[in-house]
């Protein structure tokens, strides 16, 4: 059965017939072939959508959204992409390139107007810095949301037979890290992703941080133990309870850097030997948790659920591309609020304006439709 659209009131744009016949390779197969040998070609991945996009169906953001509604993997980064399906996102680039064009405007009338202020007219301050904090504001919320979009990666770490993989196991309530008795036999940094307060999260059990050297962790295991802790966006510093603490205990703690870091004490089943004095130099108090016997592993969940649902909670959210473009642009109108001469407020302007025009123009440069549209699969 042949379905006919007539341009423009197709996906496209153009005029588009959609072919459907019965399900199975072998038949959709034949259908394709003769279309071939009639001289048509395969679609590129996404490239209905960009159609749609360069025939002004959709913009470049919508479009965007459409696969980051196909990858959504929590409903919340779905309901944030239909969002911008339903052009949240555009709207609101829209209303801010609107006013960013009045001010230069505003501010090339004043420079070609009066001579004097090219050296030392008054920069308007109070304006830019307006449209700075609400560029600010979008960017604060977006950033929140990218945990969202993108998922928050987790990394436990703890010295050797602390516990990371029973805690990564009682965490993802799966079977996917196995433990082990023997220290240091949990070679490779394992994960999985787990959904929690409406947010995708990669739990790491990283393979030993503070292993000795001389074991035999490869160097490779340790490249990537040392590249999940980079990455996490959330730190679970685990202690033996059962163990007095010890130079790799601090070293846990050296390797949480600033990030938010939540720190337990495992094996609470087991005779305490922990110090009381090492629990005061952890940036954050000591959770009691029995990987055994599953004590305190839901209070663990609900101050990880908290952590990742803290603030005001995104009214946009973004994606990285897109976040980038609104962050340049932020920082330019940031600099043309200090910017000591008229001249180069006007330099700024512009080139914020330009940024933001790469959110949604589609005639901004096939590279960024390219890389857009190289995440999209074939058919979409
Ligand atoms: P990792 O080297 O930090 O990944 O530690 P593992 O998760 O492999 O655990 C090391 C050993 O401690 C294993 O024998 C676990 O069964 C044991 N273990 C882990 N958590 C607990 C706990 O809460 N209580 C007790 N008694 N033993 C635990």
């Amino acid at each position: 059965m042949v379905t006919v659209f007539r341009a423009p009131r197709s996906y496209t744009g153009e005029d588009l017939a959609e072919i459907s016949c019965h399900g199975g390779t072998v038949a959709a197969d034949a259908v394709l072939n003769l279309l071939i040998s009639a001289g048509c070609r395969t679609a590129e991945p996404g490239e209905f959508t960009r159609r749609a996009v360069l025939a002004g169906k959709m913009t470049l953001s919508q479009a965007e959204a459409v696969a980051d509604m196909a990858e959504a993997r929590s409903e919340t980064a779905f309901r944030g992409a239909l969002a911008r399906y339903r052009g949240e996102l555009s709207d609101l680039v829209a209303g801010i390139t609107e006013d960013l064009k009045e001010l230069q405007a505003e501010i090339e009338y004043t420079l070609g107007f009066d001579e004097r202020n090219r050296a030392d007219g008054a920069v308007p301050k109070g304006r830019i810095g307006r449209i700075a904090a609400r560029l600010s504001g979008i960017v604060d919320s977006a950033a929140g949301s990218r945990l969202l979009v993108e998922g928050a990666n987790v990394a436990i770490i703890g010295r050797p037979n602390a516990g990371k993989s029973s805690l990564f196991n009682r965490l993802v309530e799966g079977e996917r890290a196995i433990t082990s008795p023997v220290a240091g036999t949990t070679r490779d940094r394992i994960d999985a992703t787990v959904v929690l307060a409406g947010v995708p999260v990669r739990f790491v059990d990283t393979a030993g941080l503070t292993r000795r050297a001389g074991t035999h962790l490869s160097r490779l295991a340790i490249a990537q133990t040392n590249k999940a802790v980079e990455q996490a966006d959330i730190i679970i510093a685990l202690f033996d309870g059962s163990r007095p603490a010890g130079p790799s205990d601090e070293a846990v703690i050296a390797a949480a850097g600033g990030r938010p870091v939540i720190c337990t004490l495992n094996k609470t089943d087991l005779p305490r030997r922990f110090d009381r004095s090492f629990a005061r130099k952890c940036p954050a108090r000591l959770m009691p948790v029995s990987c055994r016997t599953g004590a305190g592993i839901a209070r663990l969940r609900s101050r990880l659920a908290r952590i990742l649902s803290a603030g005001p909670g995104p009214k946009l959210t973004v994606n990285r591309r897109q976040l980038e473009t609104l962050s340049s642009c932020r920082d330019a109108m940031v600099r043309a609020g200090s910017a000591p001469t008229l001249e180069t407020a006007t330099l700024e302007t512009r080139s914020a304006i330009d940024m933001l025009s790469q959110v949604d123009a589609p005639a901004a440069g096939t590279d960024i439709l390219d890389r857009v549209f190289a995440r999209f699969c074939v058919g979409k």
